[in-house]
């Protein structure tokens, strides 16, 4: 305490994040603890990665400018409403540091995605956690309610991390509508290419009707590539240029950068991909429910089983039947959806495990 070295208090706080469990390098167990993606990277892709190992000895270009210039083109916005850094948790780090001040309150859904208390705490901010519906469900309504004078962001995680459902379109409008123009409304859009149901967010939309929206996507999770950290921000080029301000320096390495033009080449190889990955969803959340589950609405990679105060001796025993998934303790399991084999023994491991409806 009295260390002349102690970190902000803030720091001493602060959870640790929990990374999802990785098996023993000899271990051969399913891996459905961080919402990866199942399927090895496309040859084109490891080829491009393969070719730019020659440039290892140089810096990358410090803005990301030729993967920028893509993703403006596939976002129908200009090359300066894009940032790029490593990987979007970075880049929502960046957002909070470049428009937070100490004592600024951040509204976010909770249970949502764990880096979020960290990075609002780290920033010196205040985060602001609205309960989570029933189903597992952001409660918009009460986000927006939540918002005070001191408000500075409002982040809606969607589909939500660990939980699964995703906001619909009209009421996030209506988010937007009942929220001032002062606060940032964040939409972490992690998983999106993942989201199947009606009404499905339109972030274009959102993005052109509304100054103070920031959307965050990442190559982590539908295009596979979590390993090179590559995330990025669109937003208006004001906003834009204040989070590349705070943005750190070179943070898209070179084999990131290459990586990720690589996987926009693919784009349509890598969404059937992303297809096979739904329909393996679809059927593991319909084999959950069909055993009395009660699981909520999955529009991510990922299945929540809310088992309550078994959750850590289930995580435990599905460790010994060789799957990792991700315990929240007191809470649920959040498993991802493998492939197809891993997806059977979840679903058997499920069938022998009490219900806790
Ligand atoms: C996985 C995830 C991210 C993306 O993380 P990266 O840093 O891009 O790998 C962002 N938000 C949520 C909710 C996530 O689950």
């Amino acid at each position: 305490m009295t260390s002349p070295l102690a970190p902000r208090a803030v720091v001493r706080r602060i959870p640790a994040y929990v990374p999802g469990a990785r098996a023993a390098v000899d271990q051969r167990a399913h891996k459905l603890s961080s919402n990866e993606n199942p399927f090895p990277p496309l040859p084109s892709v490891r080829d491009a990665v393969a070719e730019a190992a020659v440039q290892l000895n140089r810096y990358p270009d410090m803005f990301a400018t030729e993967l920028g210039e893509a993703l403006a083109a596939r976002h129908g916005v200009e090359p300066a409403a894009v940032v790029a850094g490593c990987g979007s948790v970075a880049v929502l780090g960046h957002v909070l540091q470049a428009f937070c001040d100490a004592g600024d309150e951040v509204v976010h859904a909770w249970r949502s995605f764990e880096a979020y208390p960290i990075l609002v705490g780290l920033q010196g901010a205040v985060g602001v956690e609205v309960p989570l519906t029933a189903d597992g469900r952001h409660d918009l309504g009460a986000m927006a309610a939540a918002v005070t004078e001191r408000t500075r962001a409002l982040l809606v995680c969607s589909p939500n991390n660990p939980t699964g459902p995703a906001v619909r379109h009209a009421e996030l409008v209506e988010l937007l509508a009942a929220v001032p123009e002062r606060v940032l409304v964040v939409l972490d859009e992690a998983y999106v290419e993942f989201v199947r149901h009606d009404g499905a967010v339109d972030s274009a939309a959102v993005l052109a009707a509304h100054p103070n929206v920031v959307v965050l996507r990442t190559f982590s999770k539908a295009y596979g590539l979590a390993a090179l950290r590559v995330g990025y921000a669109v937003a208006r080029p004001a906003i834009a240029s204040a989070i590349r301000t705070a943005s750190t320096p070179f943070g898209v390495n070179h084999l990131a950068q290459v990586a990720a033009l690589a996987s926009l080449r693919a784009e349509d190889e890598l969404m059937e991909r992303v297809d096979a990955v739904v329909a393996e969803r679809d059927r593991l959340l319909a084999g959950l429910r069909a055993q009395g589950w009660s699981v909520p609405d999955a529009q991510g990679n990922f299945v929540w089983l809310p088992a309550g105060p078994r959750t850590v001796d289930l995580a435990a025993d599905a460790v010994k039947h060789g799957v990792l998934v991700r315990p929240f303790a007191g809470e649920g399991l959040r498993i991802t959806v493998g492939d197809a084999e891993a997806n059977a023994r979840v679903l058997e491991l499920a069938e022998s495990w009490p219900r806790t409806a």
